[in-house]
């Protein structure tokens, strides 16, 4: 089964869920992994199986990253907060990075996450 990371930052979180829930349906057929507050809400609020792993600011987001460069991850889906500083900006420079070295498709905001979507329920 292919694998979706989902990320989002502290004030991009709301915006994770609704995209989750409008799409909840196509999401339900892959494993999806998340750093661990996005991943709780969407286990909580959307009812999903999520893998979760540490919180961005205390690694997670390197830990995902690891898992791309292992070939591990087939599309992420990462809501960064474009207006507000973030103490781990190294390890999402790295992790967006990392999706460009591997050509994995990475939406960094929901108008691109909906048209993967679109894409994954034509194919
Ligand atoms: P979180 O981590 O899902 O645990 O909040 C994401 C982040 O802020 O990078």
């Amino acid at each position: 089964m292919k694998t979706i990371a989902l990320i989002a930052h502290d004030r991009k979180k709301e915006e994770m869920l609704n995209f989750v829930l409008a799409h909840k349906e196509i999401l339900a057929q892959y494993d999806l992994i998340a750093t661990a507050t996005t991943g709780k809400i969407i286990q909580e609020k959307a009812g999903l199986n999520v893998t979760t792993y540490l919180s961005g600011p205390l690694g997670g987001d390197q830990q995902i990253g690891s898992k791309i460069a292992c070939q591990k991850v087939d599309i992420v889906i990462f809501l960064r907060d474009p207006l507000t500083a973030q103490p781990h900006e190294p390890d999402i420079t790295a992790l967006l990075r990392l999706c460009d070295v591997h050509n994995i498709p990475a939406a960094t905001n929901t108008a691109t996450a909906k048209m993967i979507m679109r894409s994954l329920s034509d194919a």
